[in-house]
């Protein structure tokens, strides 16, 4: 399928008055949370994201300037977007990042985050926090070197841990580790991995591993469940406490006896989506309301073609109220969880890559 096919490029609808309600999707979901990928490119080669040996990249001539980007995260704001988190791809890839967040440090946010593999960040952590960036979330699956050098096809992690050591002294008011556990990967580093959050001051998040576009390689048997996460820390800690106040987020939160804390993201067998209030752009601009969805609305092609604030804040207020997605949901509903997007659709529609769309 050619990548077009995919973006909804339709008439822009009747524009709407900045001071017009806020529109909530059909779920009656808000818009309160963007994830902006600011590039599609990758130091590493996460063997549950990008595990091909080529990839289709997406042309330099698309991809959006910070000031580009800066005028959409204007709109979103308008809809009512509250938090804007930089994604990628590597984020820290791209070139002059802080310049970014400052430009956004201006726009009416409540937070900006990054999430981020590390490698860059040792020399990026004091830019972007005196840039303004309120948080940071490293993506760290092991402790251990030669794992590392497996899940991600680089021998880099010493470098991931300077980076993670560096966020953890400036200033950032919330530091996490996501973890993606695999069975008989690293599933047996989960009380390790709390443990070193620990002792930095950053909260660990254990992400179930998703069939999502990219992931050309899950099966379900490698999938650890929320569920046999917590026993093995019932085993091991006696007490798992939920802790209250989840509202939209991704992560479901526990304490340990003792008040170590950690985070669960469900994705795949307990998925959230009925709070769900993120969207995610592109790095060339198209907007796309779930994680799983097929069709994107290029922004892109209005925003380089003149259309005004107005008309560009028209649409996305159109889109979002039409949203329905609900797409973990429907895939864990359907029963049986589908094998991954074909390689030959990713092929055609780099667009559909986790690490195109920004996880
Ligand atoms: N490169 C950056 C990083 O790794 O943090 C940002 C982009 S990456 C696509 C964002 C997050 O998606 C990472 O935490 C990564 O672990 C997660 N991710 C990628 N593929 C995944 C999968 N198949 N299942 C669960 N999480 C996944
Ligand atoms: Fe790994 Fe993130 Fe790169 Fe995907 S985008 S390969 S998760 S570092
Ligand atoms: Fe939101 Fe889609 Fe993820 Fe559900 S699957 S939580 S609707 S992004």
């Amino acid at each position: 399928m050619a990548s077009s096919v995919l973006v909804n490029a339709g008439p822009a609808p009747a524009a709407i008055s900045p001071t017009a309600e806020l529109p909530v999707d059909r779920l009656g979901r808000p818009s309160r949370a963007l994830r902006v990928s600011v590039t599609d490119r990758c130091n590493l080669r996460c063997v549950y994201c990008m595990p091909e040996d080529r990839y289709a990249w997406l042309p330099r001539a698309g991809i959006l300037s910070f000031a580009e980007i800066d005028f959409l995260v204007e709109r979103f704001c308008e809809i009512g977007v509250e938090k804007v988190r930089l994604t990628g791809g590597e984020p820290l890839l791209r070139r002059d990042l802080p310049d970014l967040v400052r430009l956004l440090s201006a726009r009416r946010l409540r937070e900006r985050s990054l999430t981020t593999n590390g490698i860059l960040l040792a020399d990026l952590a004091w830019p972007l926090r005196a840039a303004g960036l309120d948080r940071v979330t490293v993506s760290l699956d092991t402790l251990r070197r030669d794992r590392f050098r497996a899940l991600t096809r680089e021998d880099r992690l010493a470098r991931v841990l300077t980076g993670v050591e560096a966020a953890a002294s400036a200033g950032f008011s919330g530091l996490k580790l996501d973890t993606v556990v695999l069975r008989g990967v690293n599933d047996d580093e989960l009380f390790d991995l709390v443990d070193f959050g620990k002792e930095l001051g950053a909260e660990v998040r254990f992400i179930e591993y998703m069939e999502v576009g990219g992931a050309t390689r899950w099966s379900m048997d490698q999938v650890v469940s929320r569920s046999e996460m917590l026993e093995r820390f019932r085993r091991r800690f006696g007490e798992v406490r939920p802790l209250p106040g989840r509202g939209a987020a991704t992560a479901e939160r526990f304490e340990l006896p003792g008040g170590t804390t950690f985070g669960i993201i469900a994705s795949t067998t307990a998925p959230f989506c009925r709070a769900c209030d993120r969207s995610r752009l592109t790095a060339d601009g198209v907007w796309y309301p779930c994680l799983h969805a097929r069709v994107g609305t290029d922004l892109r092609r209005r925003l380089r073609g003149g259309a005004t604030a107005e008309e560009l804040r028209a649409v996305l207020a159109s889109r979002w109220r039409d949203r329905t997605d609900r797409g973990a949901e429907e895939r864990l509903a359907g029963g049986v969880l589908t094998p991954p997007v074909l390689r030959a659709e990713l092929a055609a529609d780099p667009r559909l890559e986790m690490h195109t769309r920004g996880g």
